[in-house]
């Protein structure tokens, strides 16, 4: 009887631990830009939405969106050699390398709250990601359908 107990006793910590602690699945990867100047690590969730867009920059820079909060992001080095590129309403930060030119994060516009790392700057491939189209071309109509990402509750 008391064996049933604990039983179910232990079930109901495992639930518990997962509800309320969201970060459990979180895989940290490291990436940077081309000459090594900058770097930083990233705590990413399982089976990631990657957001391929079309709008003005991106399609330039070839940047593959991860949207992350911005507690799950550590600029490890390099600070001082981050230039930042501004245009149209000002607000996204675009960050690229003195050095190399190489932009590996920026804040986005859509997500000011968080840090959109480029997916292609990391040292190693995320296998199980999902890479989904994003209009940015027509940015107005959509942007809200990212605002959820760089939300957490850590
Ligand atoms: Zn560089």
């Amino acid at each position: 009887m008391y064996g049933k107990i604990l039983e179910n006793f232990s079930t109901t910590v495992a639930v518990m631990t997962i509800t309320m602690n969201p970060e459990h699945a979180l895989t940290t990867y490291e990436g940077g830009c081309h000459c090594g100047a900058v770097r930083f690590a990233v705590d990413v969730a399982p089976q990631p939405e990657i957001e391929d867009c079309n709008c003005s920059i991106c399609r330039k820079t070839g940047f593959l969106h991860l949207i992350v909060p911005r507690s799950r992001f550590r600029l490890l080095q390099g600070e001082a050699m981050l230039q930042t590129y501004r245009f149209n309403t000002g607000i996204a930060q675009h960050y690229f390398c003195k050095t190399c030119g190489i932009k590996p994060f920026y804040i986005p516009r859509s997500n000011p709250d968080g840090v959109d790392v480029n997916v292609r700057c990391l040292d190693r491939e995320i296998a199980d990601m999902q890479v989904v189209k994003f209009d940015g071309q027509h940015w107005e109509q959509h942007a809200h359908t990212l605002a959820h990402k760089s939300q957490s509750s850590d």
